[in-house]
């Protein structure tokens, strides 16, 4: 087996297992691997993405935030590369909610090119869930304002993709469906 791919599906194990008791926020709950599994589907296949590193760290995405993984254990298993990246993609979780919302804006334009890839796939990730399998409990507003900031976060990030930001800007124009979904939910 090549290194690359190796790298890759250790990747996918341990984000399994690291996230075995997580769930998606939507109705059905979604056990929450196949969140960074899209991820990593939506940078090969839509971006054209072959970077195995990349590709590892969008697998490991939210194992620094959400589960209780260290930097260190990430580097032991995967080495500095692919650590650095999830770090660098990683909300401060002990900062309020506004303030990680706000630090991710204002950090975006010096992310690595590696890092942008990441961040881009995972918001066109969440902004097609919050199309048609959005968090069961969010308000319609809330939906709208993730669109938004969501947004803002991509505008000023670097240009690495071009298929993939034509990819956002495309999940992002179904912001107008959320109302008629709504509707037709409340109905
Ligand atoms: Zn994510």
């Amino acid at each position: 087996m090549s290194a690359s791919l190796n790298l890759i599906l250790r990747a996918a194990a341990f984000a399994a297992h690291k996230h075995r008791d997580d769930r998606r926020k939507d109705l059905a709950a979604t056990p929450y691997i196949n969140h960074p599994l899209a991820l990593a589907q939506v940078l090969a296949e839509e971006g054209g993405v072959e970077d195995a590193v990349t590709i590892a760290a969008a697998l490991l995405h939210d194992t620094i935030e959400d589960t209780q993984t260290r930097y260190e254990e990430l580097v032991e298993a995967f080495g500095v590369e692919v650590a650095d990246v999830v770090m660098e993609v990683s909300d401060d979780k002990t900062l309020a909610a506004a303030q990680r919302k706000r630090l991710q804006v204002e950090h975006a334009p010096g992310l690595s090119s590696r890092a942008v890839l990441v961040k881009l796939a995972d918001k066109i990730c969440n902004l097609r869930d919050m199309a048609s399998n959005p968090p069961h409990q969010w308000t319609l507003q809330r939906r709208k304002d993730y669109f938004d900031w969501a947004r803002q976060v991509v505008e000023r990030m670097p240009h690495v993709n071009e298929r993939l930001r034509a990819r956002f800007d495309e999940a992002y124009a179904r912001q107008g469906e959320l109302e008629r979904g709504h509707d037709a939910h409340r109905n």
